[in-house]
């Protein structure tokens, strides 16, 4: 499995950076890539065009929560392929509660895809507030639980082949998120809440440097990113990473965009 970060700026992007959103490459045996894309915030299509990122390649489509900053972009992912009369089929994966939303949402953008979402959008929904597995490959299964956020938030597991990675969505934080994270490769964590430090916190919808660090301390993971970042000074990040590092035994990192990692 492979994994390319798209952007890790919270919700107000930072300059030259993108708001969260992650590929997976779960391409095993055949010579066809299938990517699993989670999250598509406002600006997906440009940072797919600045990956280099083919969307036919692009089989399934996570999306953590409604806020914004994670779902605005995919009305424009769909109409473009609805302008190139794509066939591909879309699988996206969200809360049962946001489904409706979501095809509103793509309906104000686009009233013209009703045809569209109907033959080549399938949805497969976390039923609301409990945990939820799907397998999406032959060799790959996904996993989600809820986190805690302003809006209800999910975290996903994917795993297959030996490998596995967790992306936190979202949240403040979560035992079940820490749970769900058993010893993954990778966690990618959010530590959006504006301070490294849990007593500064603004929110508790979000979580601190310091608490990913705990988190990841707690599930025993071998590697620790942290995402969804307020500031990308490379003073604030260096505190960050230092911070959450004093919590745990593993490498602990803020990843550059567009860039595979082998996993
Ligand atoms: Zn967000
Ligand atoms: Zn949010």
């Amino acid at each position: 499995m492979r994994i390319m970060q798209l952007g890790n700026s919270a919700a107000r992007p930072f300059k030259n950076g993108f708001n969260v959103s992650y590929l997976a490459d779960l391409t095993i045996w055949t010579t066809t890539p299938q990517y699993l894309l989670m999250e598509t915030p406002p600006s997906i299509m440009n940072q797919l065009a600045q990956a280099d990122i083919d969307l036919s390649f692009i089989k399934w489509v996570y999306l953590s929560h409604q806020h914004g900053d994670h779902t605005l972009g995919l009305p424009m992912i769909l109409v473009s392929e609805y302008a190139r009369r794509s066939t591909k089929k879309w699988n996206v994966i969200l809360q049962e509660s946001m489904k409706q939303k979501i095809i509103e949402l793509v309906l104000i953008a686009y009233p013209e895809l009703e045809d569209y979402l109907e033959k080549q959008v399938a949805f497969h929904t976390i039923p609301d507030g409990k945990p939820f597995s799907l397998r999406i490959t032959p060799e790959h299964t996904i996993s989600t639980v809820y986190g805690t956020h302003g809006v209800p938030s999910t975290a996903i597991r994917v795993d297959g082949n030996n490998k596995s990675l967790v992306y936190s969505g979202d949240t403040g934080v979560s035992d079940a998120i820490a749970e769900l994270a058993k010893k993954t490769d990778i966690l990618i964590h959010e530590a959006g809440a504006g301070t490294v430090l849990p007593d500064q916190k603004l929110s508790p919808n979000h979580t601190c440097a310091v608490e990913a660090g705990k988190i990841a301390h707690q599930a025993a993971v071998k590697k620790l990113w942290l995402t969804h970042l307020d500031n990308n000074h490379h003073d604030f990040i260096n505190r960050c990473i230092q911070l959450a590092a004093n919590q745990c035994s593993m490498p602990v990192a803020t990843e550059q965009d567009f860039v595979w990692i082998t996993i």
